[in-house]
């Protein structure tokens, strides 16, 4: 029987084979979910989730650009098109 502390579900369940060919639980904390491009859904690069951010600074957590809920190529996709709609305008 798991400690008490550890019989809720606030961490998650690692079970791990040890050197001597036996398995074992490891409790874990849970991983934050990776935000996602808004436009192909694929995970964005730079951004610090979970843990692993409490020590950094927010502007060292995330990235410093516009549109920075996009990927860099639907960024890129979005600019170029702005661009044109631009000059075609005047
Ligand atoms: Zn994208």
């Amino acid at each position: 029987m798991p400690a008490p502390r550890l019989r809720s579900r606030s961490k998650r369940r690692v079970s791990v084979r040890l050197p001597g060919n036996k398995s074992v639980v490891h409790y874990k904390p849970r991983l934050g979910l990776k935000p996602k491009c808004r436009n192909c859904g694929k995970p964005l690069h730079g951004i610090v989730t979970g843990r692993k951010g409490l020590k950094l600074s927010r502007s060292a957590r995330r990235i410093a650009r516009p549109f920075s809920d996009l990927c860099s190529e639907c960024m890129r996709d979005l600019l170029i098109k702005r661009a044109i709609q631009h000059a075609q305008q005047s």
